[in-house]
């Protein structure tokens, strides 16, 4: 039980340590007040059998922000986080995979303020499938309004992958799953629709794509990508706030997120979206994104970072065959 995250390795502040022996004190400072930042991104494999991940420096760079925001001085380079990354997911031997960085404060002292206490960094990689379900990508997911609030700016960091920020995240996720919906869709103090629980939100109405500023959401990867892949297949696309009853009536309605990637919305709060099912904007845009993580498309193979894997064993047979052979 709990260990679907298993993998023999886990990179803790300049070492790969064992999986379980991945242990922190309890008076860790974040474990307790949730100041610290994440980031999450994936690695996939390719159709020519290599591996990449996908916009690896956009997410370095976003957890560079998340730290400089939460004024916690990162304890590595980027360049050394980058190395630490791919080196684990060599170590790992995963072809697709979920990737987390986490930036955490230390056990030293307690109370709001942490003082001097070691800011801390660790990367850890599970094998992680289509997170609402490959049934959910295909025909696409059932989405509640949450009766909770986005943060407001202000109040918590929307810019920043703050680790205490999912508290919200993860209320309007467990109100939806248990009123038997798949994800919540939360709107901002204006009463506009911000994002998911942890995907950014997009809506087609008459040909034409939409999407919330970025005032009250996560400047997601995948939002950026989607908006420049629309932009690229001839779309038109426009940030603009919109309303929960305009969202009812979208002709088609998708999100998008590292760990959802891209998947259709079929149904909000009881209401069916255009004909409930995914519409030909999202599909294409969907069908799109996974032929550039498959590596099938020349034009974008720049956000694919190769992993530069061990040979495998099957490689060097076939390489001591050929040797022998010659
Ligand atoms: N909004 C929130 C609140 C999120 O947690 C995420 C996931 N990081 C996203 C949007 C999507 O961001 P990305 O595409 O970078 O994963």
């Amino acid at each position: 039980m709990g260990d679907v995250t298993r993998t023999d390795w886990i990179w803790m502040d300049g070492e790969f340590v064992a999986w379980e022996d991945a242990r922190i004190h309890i008076l860790t400072h974040t474990m307790h007040y949730g100041y610290g930042a994440f980031e999450g991104t994936r690695a996939y494999k390719r159709s020519d059998g290599g591996t990449s991940v996908f916009r690896l420096d956009d997410h370095l760079g976003r957890l560079a922000n998340s730290s400089h925001i939460l004024q916690l001085p990162l304890p590595f380079s980027r360049e050394e986080i980058r190395a630490a990354t791919l080196e684990l997911l060599k170590r790992n031997k995963l072809e697709s995979c979920y990737i987390r960085h986490l930036v955490y404060i230390g056990q030293g002292a307690m109370g709001l303020n942490p003082g001097d206490n070691p800011v801390r960094l660790a990367i850890s990689t599970w094998p992680w499938g289509a997170y609402l379900g490959e049934e959910g990508l295909a025909k696409g997911v059932r989405c509640k309004i949450s009766s909770f609030t986005r943060p407001f700016p202000n109040s918590l960091m929307t810019k920043a992958k703050v680790v205490g920020n999912y508290v919200n995240s993860i209320l309007a996720k467990r109100e939806a799953i248990s009123l038997g919906y798949d994800e919540a869709l939360l709107l901002d103090l204006d009463g506009n629709v911000a994002e998911g629980s942890g995907e950014n939100l997009f809506m087609v109405r008459n040909g034409k794509i939409y999407t919330p500023p970025l005032n009250n959401v996560l400047e997601g990867v995948t939002r950026r990508s989607i908006m420049e892949l629309a932009e690229w297949k001839g779309h038109t696309l426009e940030e603009r706030g919109f309303t929960r009853d305009e969202v009812y009536t979208a002709d088609e309605l998708f999100m998008t997120g590292t760990a959802a990637e891209v998947t259709p919305i079929r149904e909000v709060d009881d209401r069916q979206i255009g004909n409930g099912k995914p519409g030909p904007i999202t599909r294409d845009l969907q069908d799109t994104f996974f032929a550039i993580i498959a590596g099938d498309v020349p034009e974008w193979s720049h956000w694919l970072v190769d992993v530069p894997m061990a040979a495998r064993a099957s490689d060097q047979d076939s390489k001591a065959t050929s040797a022998a052979a010659s």
